[in-house]
Formats: C-alpha cells, structure tokens, sequence
C-alpha cells in the first residue's frame, strides 16, 4: 500500500491542523445544550455581533453573488486608505488577516529561512513557517511579554520574517511604543518585521505604529474585521505597509481572494463608529469584571490589552478541567496549557544564554 505521506510535501510531518475554539454547535450537541444560551469566550469574538448598518450591507451584496468580487476590493481599500491617512497602493486585503501572513510566507520563505517568533506568540507564525520549510526560532518571553531586544539578538543572516503580535493572542500582552520604535529602528533593513495588530481597536493607548510604516519599508502592520468590527465569520483583514512591500504581496494572492459579500460588510462597518465604540465598552466593562472576580478568588491573571483575558485557574490539569465543567454549562474557553501539549509545532527555541535547541516546545 501506498502511504500517501510519502507523496505529501516532507514539510507536513510535523504540521498538526490548528484546533480552533470549540464551535457554538459542537457543544450544544455534545452537551444536550440550546446554542443560543451558550457563551463563547474561546476565539475573541464579538458580544454585540456585526454592526446592523454591515449587515445591511451585506444583504445587498448578496443579491450580486453571481457576479465575481472586485479582485482589486477598490472601494474597501479607497475608504481604508482615507481612514488611516495611507494612500491606497499601501493597502492589501485578506481572507482574514491569516492570509496575509500566508502572503508574506509565500513571498519570502523557503527551506533554511527562519522566521522569529516569541515564545507565547499567536499559534499560526510557526503553522505557517513550517508549511514553507522554514523554522521558527521562538524567544523567551518573560512575564509573557514579548522580549523584543531578546527577539532581535536572535537575527540571524538567515531571518527572513520578524513577528510581533500586539497585543498578542493569547496572552493579551503588548509591548511598549519606544521599545516598539527602538527595536524595529535597530533590525537589518533584510528583514521583514510584522506587527500584527489584530486587537490594535482594543488598546487603551495605541502605538502609533503608521509612523513605523512611513519610516521603515521592511514594516507591514495587520489588522483585522474580525474582532472589533464582530466580522470574524466574513474572513476579511488587510496589510498596510509601503508600496514596495504590498505590490510584491499582491503577486502571491488569488485573483479572487476576498468575496464580494465581506467587502460590502467591511465597508459598512468600518463607518459605523458607534457599533466600534459600544464594543470597547461592553469589552473593558468584561476585562474589569473578570479582572476584579480573579482577584476576589486570589486567581493569577495577565492584565490584558486586547478582548480577551489569560487566568491561572490552578497546576496540573486544572485548567482542563474547568475547561471541561464550564463546557458542560454552556461557556466555552480555551484552556493553552492543553493546547501546548498537544503540541503541535517543531521549533527552535533561542534560550536566554542566545543558545538554540531544536524540540517540541516544553
Ligand atoms: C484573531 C487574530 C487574528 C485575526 O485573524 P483573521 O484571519 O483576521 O480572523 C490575527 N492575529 C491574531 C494574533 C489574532 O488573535
């Protein structure tokens, strides 16, 4: 018999498939649940849902289906362009942020490359990097913040793409604007440095990372509809970097890459200020809450910058448990600890001693 993972590309060995927060429907069935009294905390998803002013939107759109989306998203991109004060060949669109960061895989990786990550980065850098055969080197992150300088000394000549998430998922974390500023300024010009700000709407006082775009061509910022905007189910993100960088990601994308229903979506909801506003709100009023009950309960937790909070519920297991147990009433988490042991991803870890071992993460 033929085993059809010799045919398959080497570098999937080691991929597992990303395992996604558990569906609202998956749960209702498993745990004899009505879906709609079921809260989901486990993918930073909207409470208030879409804005009504998008959802309009996209009913129009649909009636257009037949037709092939704008390929070129010229109006999305017109509006984003006049609302961040970039100009419109600075700006491409995603299936999602998530394809962005496949754009930049495609564009600049291959086998032997290196790619920097921080220890508790967001899960699909490393997904991504191994699927092009390049390796991801991940760097300590004390205190579960990124250790920019630390991530820097970790250049090599071999680095190709330099990921910082911020704030990052799932620790909530962020790092501050001058070590931001200092450390991209420091980097050789060869590598590509990507700030991926999908909660960027969410901070309290955001860096002004557009100047870091101005000044640095090797800069790309992300950022996303599908957190602050509650578009996450349309898959829709962009890229916002000079034009030199987005024309050669524009090569590696499908002609067709974001339909025409999320375009319509986006654009509606990207003016509706008030629905963007109300999701700050009813967000820092949840941190605050659960913030305030973790102390009550002597509960250790990271201070978050984003919509979502990282706890220590216990050692051992604990976390799965209560994972279990809320499951069985209704809410839905996330439990990390269960995540990085199942563990999916070979990396190399540059340790503080600026040694590298190549393993599973511990
Ligand atoms: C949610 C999230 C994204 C957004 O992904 P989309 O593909 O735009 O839905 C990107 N980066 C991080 C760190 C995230 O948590």
């Amino acid at each position: 018999m033929i085993d059809l993972n010799d045919l398959a590309n080497p570098h999937l060995r080691g991929i597992a498939v990303y395992e996604p927060g558990k569906p609202i429907e998956d749960v209702a069935r498993e745990h004899g649940l009505d879906p709609d009294s079921i809260i989901k905390l486990a993918s930073n998803e909207n409470p208030l849902g879409p804005s009504p002013k998008a959802i309009e939107a996209m009913r129009r759109a649909v009636e257009k289906a037949q037709l092939y989306p704008d390929g070129n998203c010229y109006h999305l991109r017109h509006a984003l362009a006049r609302h961040l004060g970039v100009d419109f060949h600075e700006i491409i669109i995603g299936n999602g942020s998530n394809e962005i960061i496949e754009f930049l895989g495609h564009a600049f990786l291959g086998p032997d490359d290196e790619v920097i990550t921080a220890r508790h980065a967001f899960a699909i850098y490393p997904i991504m990097t191994m699927l092009l055969g390049a390796k991801t080197i991940e760097v300590p992150d004390p205190g579960f913040v990124h250790d920019l300088p630390a991530m820097a000394r970790a250049v090599t000549p071999k680095t190709k793409l330099f990921f910082i998430a911020n704030p990052n998922n799932p620790t909530g974390t962020a790092v501050t604007e001058q070590t931001l500023f200092d450390v991209v300024a420091s980097l050789p010009p060869r590598v590509i440095v990507v700030i991926d700000e999908a909660y960027y709407e969410f901070m309290p006082e955001p860096p002004r990372t557009l100047e870091l775009v101005r000044r640095h061509p090797n800069v790309i910022l992300m950022r996303t509809f599908s957190k602050i905007q509650g578009l996450a189910g349309l898959r829709i993100g962009y890229g916002i970097a000079q034009e030199s960088l987005i024309s050669i990601l524009h090569k590696t994308r499908q002609p067709f890459n974001v339909n025409s229903i999320a375009q319509a979506g986006a654009l509606a909801a990207l003016a509706d200020e008030n629905h963007q506003r109300k999701t700050r709100e009813v967000t820092w009023e949840g941190l605050q809450f659960l913030a305030e009950e973790f102390k009550k309960m002597g509960l250790e937790f990271v201070p978050s910058q984003a919509n979502f909070i990282m706890v220590k519920v216990g050692e051992d297991g604990a976390g799965y448990r209560v994972f279990r147990e809320l499951m069985k009433r209704g809410i839905i988490i996330r439990d990390p600890v269960a995540l990085e042991k199942a563990g999916q991803c070979r990396t190399l870890i540059f340790d503080k001693t600026g040694t590298l071992t190549y393993g599973k993460p511990e």
